[in-house]
Formats: C-alpha cells, sequence, structure tokens
C-alpha cells in the first residue's frame, strides 16, 4: 500500500477543516427557500434511489466471486506500477504534476474525440469509400479527374450555346443595358426566350411531375390572383392583412385534409414557405432546436430512409445534423424494425415518407410512430407529393394506410401547395402537431438596432402574390375538385401500371399508392437507362432512379389518358429496340453512360464532383 506518514494525514486533515468551512460559507450565501428546495430534492432523489442502491448491492455482491481472482491478480502489478511512478515522479515539483495531468488530459480527450469521428467516418461511409476516397487524393488521379470534369463542363456549356443559337435568340446579356428598353420591345424578347420552353397544352404533357395543374379556367384564375397581390409582403401584416389572413387559411385549410382542424387535432398549425424543400429544411431545424431545447442533445442525429427526399440530406449538411441512412425493405418502405434500431439517445427526428419521390410508395407510417411516439422522438412525415392526393384516393377507396395527423405519434408534415395543389411554384405548408415544436423555426431578436424582431421562417419578405393563387387554387378547387381530379390520375396511373406489367422485359417497381409509378428492368441486359435515352429522343421526360436503377413517372392532372397510351406505345417500343442492341452505344448525347459510371465508381466524391462541374456549367452558361 502507499506509505502515508503521520504529518502526511496532518496535512490532510487541515485540508479536509479548510475545504469544510468554505463550503459552509457557500451554503450560507445561498437563499434559504433555494436551500430547503434543494433539500427536497436532494430528498426526492435520495428516496427514488433508495430501491436500485438495494439491486446494486446485490449485482455486486453476487458479481464479487467473478472478479475477486482477477483484483488479486492485478494488485501486486498495480502496487509495483504506483511505487515506479512515485519514484519517478519524486522529484517532480507539484506545479509540473498539475501542469502533466492537464496536458495529458486534453491529448486523451482529443485522441478519444479522434477515434471517435473515425468510428463514425467509417460507420457512415464504411471500407471501400474510405480507400477510394485515399486513391483519389493521389496526385495522378487527382490531375486525371479535374481533366475529365473540365471536359465534361466544356460539353454541357457548348451544348447549351448550341441550343440557344439553334433558337435564333437575341446574344445573351452580360451587363445592365445601359437603356431601358419600350414594355413592347420587353415583350418582344420575352416571347423569345419563352418559345424555347416546352409548351404544356392541356392534358398533352410528356414531362414527369413538373406541371401539376390542368385548364385554362384554373390556369387564367391563378394568373389573375396574382396579378392582384404582386406589391404584398406578409412581412408587412399591418399594411397588407389579406395576405397574412390568406396564408392562415390555407394552412388551416390543408391541416384540414391532413387529420387537422375541425373533424381532427385542433392543435395542428403551421405555415407556408416556398416549396417542398423549405417546408422540410424548416421541420427539421424546427425538430432539432425542440429537442436541443426538451433534452439538451447538441449532436443530433437524423434517422431517414434512402428513399427519402434529398432535401433531408440538405437539411442535415446546413444544420450540422449526423444523417443515419436506412435501407427499405423488399416492399420499398420503411419499416418500424428497422427505425428501432437506429434510434439512439442523440436523435432528434425520424423522417417518413407518404409517399416518397423515388417509388412513390408511403413508408409504414403507423408502425414507425408507434416507435417514436414511445421514446418521444419527433416524427416527420413528408407528404410533399401525397398531401393532396391520397386524403382523396382513399375516400375513393383506393387502399391508403393511415399516414396523417389522425395517427398519434407525428409530429410534423410538409406538403405542397406548388404540386398537387394545383398552385404556382412557389408554395408549400409546413405543419406541426401543436406550437410547442413551431415556435423552433421562429427567429426572434431582442437587441436588434434595426428594432424588435420576429421572423417565422427562413424568408425575411415573402411574394404575398404567390400566397393568393395558393389561396386561389384550394377554394377554386374544393374537396370535390380535389376528388375529381383524384378519380382521373389514379385512372391514369392504373392504366399506365397495367401497361407496364404488360411489357415483356419491365416491371412496376413495389405497389404505389398514388400516381407516381417505377419501373425496372426485369430481364439481364436491358439497360433502363438506355431505354430512358430513346424516351428522350421521342420528347419524354422521365426521371432515373438508381439503386436499384430504374425510372419512374410522376403522372398528374396534366397528363390525359391519351398520352399515358402514347408513353406505353413508345416505351414498348424503347425496350424492344435496346433488347435487339444491348451493346449499342446510342448516340452519345443521353445520360446513360453517366448513370452507368456513377452505378460503378465506389468514391461518391468522383460522381460529386462530376455533378458540381455540370452545376457550375449550368449556372454559366447563357
Ligand atoms: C418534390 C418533393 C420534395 C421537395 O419539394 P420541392 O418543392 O421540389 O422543393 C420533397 N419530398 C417529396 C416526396 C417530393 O416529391
Amino acid at each position: 500500500m502507499l506509505a502515508q506518514g503521520p504529518e502526511r494525514s496532518a496535512q490532510l486533515s487541515a485540508h479536509g477543516a479548510t475545504l469544510r468551512s468554505w463550503l459552509d460559507s457557500a451554503v450560507q450565501a445561498v437563499p434559504p427557500a433555494s436551500r430547503e428546495r434543494a433539500a427536497e430534492v436532494a430528498q426526492v432523489a435520495s428516496n427514488a434511489l433508495a430501491p436500485h442502491a438495494e439491486a446494486v448491492r446485490r449485482i455486486c455482491h453476487r458479481l464479487h466471486p467473478v472478479f475477486a481472482p482477477t483484483i488479486a491478480a492485478a494488485t501486486p502489478h498495480v502496487e509495483h506500477a504506483a511505487k515506479w511512478c512515485n519514484q519517478h515522479m519524486a522529484a517532480l515539483e507539484p506545479w509540473q504534476l498539475v501542469l502533466l495531468t492537464a496536458v495529458a488530459t486534453l491529448v486523451a480527450a482529443r485522441l478519444l474525440r479522434g477515434l471517435r469521428s473515425a468510428v463514425r467516418t467509417l460507420q457512415d461511409k464504411g471500407w471501400s469509400q474510405l480507400v477510394a476516397g485515399f486513391l483519389l487524393d493521389l496526385p495522378l488521379v487527382r490531375g486525371r479527374v479535374a481533366r475529365e470534369q473540365a471536359s465534361l463542363a466544356a460539353k454541357v456549356r457548348e451544348d447549351l450555346r448550341k441550343k440557344a443559337a439553334a433558337g435564333g435568340a437575341p446574344p445573351a446579356l452580360r451587363a445592365l443595358p445601359r437603356s431601358g428598353s419600350a414594355p413592347n420591345d420587353v415583350k418582344r424578347q420575352l416571347k423569345y426566350k419563352e418559345a424555347e420552353d416546352m409548351r404544356f397544352a392541356d392534358g398533352d404533357s410528356r414531362v414527369s411531375g413538373t406541371v401539376y395543374m390542368a385548364g385554362a379556367v384554373h390556369k387564367q384564375l391563378l394568373s389573375e390572383a396574382y396579378a392582384m397581390f404582386t406589391l404584398t409582403n406578409p412581412m408587412h401584416s399591418d399594411v397588407f392583412p389579406s395576405v397574412r389572413k390568406m396564408e392562415g387559411e390555407v394552412v388551416a385549410m390543408t391541416a384540414s385534409i391532413l387529420g387537422g382542424g375541425p373533424s381532427g387535432d385542433p392543435g395542428v398549425c403551421g405555415s407556408m414557405t416556398s416549396g417542398g424543400t423549405e417546408s422540410i429544411l424548416t421541420a427539421v431545424k424546427a425538430s432539432r432546436d425542440y429537442m436541443a431545447a426538451k433534452r439538451g442533445i447538441t449532436e443530433p442525429e437524423m434517422v431517414v430512409a434512402v428513399s427519402a427526399h434529398a432535401a433531408f440530406v440538405k437539411a442535415a449538411e446546413y444544420f450540422k445534423i449526423r444523417v443515419i441512412k436506412l435501407p427499405v425493405g423488399a416492399d420499398y418502405r420503411l419499416s418500424a424494425v428497422t427505425v428501432r434500431g437506429a434510434i439512439g439517445p442523440n436523435t432528434v427526428l425520424v423522417v417518413a415518407s407518404a409517399v416518397g419521390f423515388p417509388h412513390g410508395v408511403m413508408d409504414h407510417v403507423e408502425d414507425i410512430a408507434k416507435v417514436t411516439r414511445r421514446r418521444g422522438i419527433p416524427l416527420h412525415v413528408d407528404c410533399c407529393l401525397g398531401g393532396f392526393v391520397l386524403p382523396f384516393a382513399r375516400k375513393l377507396g383506393h387502399r391508403v394506410p393511415s399516414f396523417d395527423f389522425s395517427v398519434p405519434g407525428v409530429t410534423s408534415i410538409s406538403t405542397d401547395t406548388h404540386k398537387f395543389g394545383m398552385a404556382h411554384k412557389g408554395t408549400s405548408v409546413v405543419l406541426y402537431r401543436s406550437s410547442d415544436i413551431r415556435r423552433h423555426q421562429f427567429t426572434s431578436i431582442t437587441d436588434w438596432t434595426g428594432g424588435l424582431y420576429i421572423s417565422p421562417g427562413f424568408a425575411g419578405s415573402r411574394s404575398g402574390a404567390l400566397i393568393a393563387t395558393a389561396w386561389a387554387s384550394l377554394v377554386h378547387m374544393g374537396e370535390e375538385g380535389f376528388m375529381v381530379a383524384a378519380e382521373t390520375m389514379m385512372k391514369s396511373a392504373q392504366q399506365f401500371i397495367a401497361g407496364v406489367e404488360a411489357i415483356d422485359g419491365l416491371e412496376v417497381v413495389g405497389q404505389p399508392e398514388m400516381t407516381v409509378v417505377a419501373f425496372k428492368a426485369s430481364r439481364r441486359g436491358l439497360d433502363i437507362y438506355k431505354v430512358n435515352d430513346l424516351l428522350s429522343q421521342a420528347g419524354w421526360h422521365l426521371n432515373a432512379l438508381q439503386r436499384p436503377a430504374a425510372l419512374h413517372i410522376c403522372l398528374t392532372a396534366a397528363h390525359s389518358q391519351g398520352i399515358v397510351q402514347l408513353l406505353l406505345r413508345d416505351l414498348k417500343e424503347a425496350v424492344q429496340t435496346v433488347l435487339q442492341d444491348p451493346q449499342g452505344k446510342g448516340d452519345g448525347e443521353g445520360m446513360a453512360p453517366l448513370y452507368g459510371m456513377a452505378a460503378t465508381v465506389p468514391d461518391r466524391r468522383i460522381v460529386s464532383q462530376f455533378l458540381v462541374a455540370y452545376q457550375d456549367a449550368l449556372l454559366e452558361a447563357m
């Protein structure tokens, strides 16, 4: 045992006395009421712990024989080590000891942090990506990738330039014109610009999603609504009370079809945003801050399926949240079992989709909600696509499991007025179970020299005109209008599903609940991306999906049943063409080579760098 001389124990008891008197005076400084309160809390805590203390004692007692031999064997080594330490440290001054301890603690903390971050990187990326990432950093490889990127960017710019030149448009503006143009001249120039775009005669859309509304009357009404409120801004609610009230009504109308409102949970509240992505960013930020306030979580994690919309990954990047990405089941839906295994003490949000963008299928929302509710963790349901279709499809008798605020445990929902809400681009709604969570999307600043400041979301100034178009759309459609639209679109979807199943070589992915239908090759040797390139040449714009390789179309009110028939005809022809010549290179213009590359490159950074080069080119080419 360590030597302890008599003077040592005298010293210690002198220190003990000093410490005690210091503590006493500190206790005296605390107001009596607080002292009593603290004593009560301590009493409650010790009462609560008492039964467990007995259990702990029992466990220790039982474990003692297990560990006793090990402890006995280790004791001489520990004593030896202690003696060695004492001998070597005897020469050190106390201040040196203190300094050494502090430095050692800092180094250990640093090492631990490094280790944890390495483990996380490995968990998040896997070995193959780490190794590939290392290889990519070699100068030789880096130079090669940079050259490939530059050539891709040049090709994209050239393509865009050629297309612009073909339209016979005036040269691009690279600086503000010195003098202004007369209105007629501006309109003439606008006509040139407009001529480049695809046209959407009613029912004739050849594009997946994108344009959701139909009907000349509806479109004209929305344009007029926009024109009436062009100068308004809901930030100045005293100047423009009209748009403030319309925002409230749009939120209330949306809540009423998603389990809130008069016939649902009256606590449901929300606000409008500029789109699905902003609704998602807003809900993620609010949930993160809600959980920081409620549980003191400082290293937040978010649990999402691989099929959740990209906006959740964007939110995680923006708000420094670690993403736990989960696989979906054989039915392409996220399951409660998978979620349960991924939830941890730092989880601030679980995400489910109704329906998901890639395959148009709904995650197992009710089961997932049971798990999150038990753990007190927020659950966001992304209804950006489904919000204005599923409630009506269900009333029409289609198979639609519960997914909205009628499910206990769902805490927030995003849904897009600018998709199936049939309004102009630029509006969406984010809803919360209660204002307890919503308040965490607000920013209040009390000491700004610009005045007392409160803002509900990301934007400062917003367009009141867009709010008016969303309001006009919902009021013009009404429940009956949405029912009719849903019925027509669901018919198109069923027609498309049956048509795809009848094409030799294709199969539908999963069992879609609404009008987003994904399909993939059911035969080896059929490159679905080549099928897509052929469809693109024929004027169609479908979405390419990956993991598994597939395509999808989101059918909207802008697709008539006649156009679905045409698509099926072209699809069948494209599949036959690719099957007849599987090695065919196509015309080299399509996306198939890019997707082919993306599927085989293990390090996603290369793919990501290509995407960045592509985006640069898009922003710079005029
Ligand atoms: C479209 C969509 C979003 C994002 O919406 P934007 O309006 O494009 O920002 C999010 N989730 C799903 C399921 C979507 O379909």
